[in-house]
């Protein structure tokens, strides 16, 4: 895990979340308090690896 940069969806600021910052939810979705408007933000976690290419849908 990494730092990961997201612009919040309600106040459109950027979000630098360490990874003590935001909650992973399974191995695609991660969770995290936006540090300015302090909504709950639900974003992907995309991954630098095969995942990048595609959705994981299904087998
Ligand atoms: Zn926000």
């Amino acid at each position: 895990m990494s730092t990961q940069v997201r612009s919040c969806p309600k106040c459109f600021q950027l979000m630098w979340l360490k990874p003590d910052q935001y909650e992973v939810l399974d191995d695609v979705f991660v969770r995290a308090k936006c540090p300015h408007c302090s909504s709950t933000v639900r974003f992907r976690l995309v991954s630098e690896g095969a995942n990048a290419a595609g959705p994981k849908m299904g087998h």
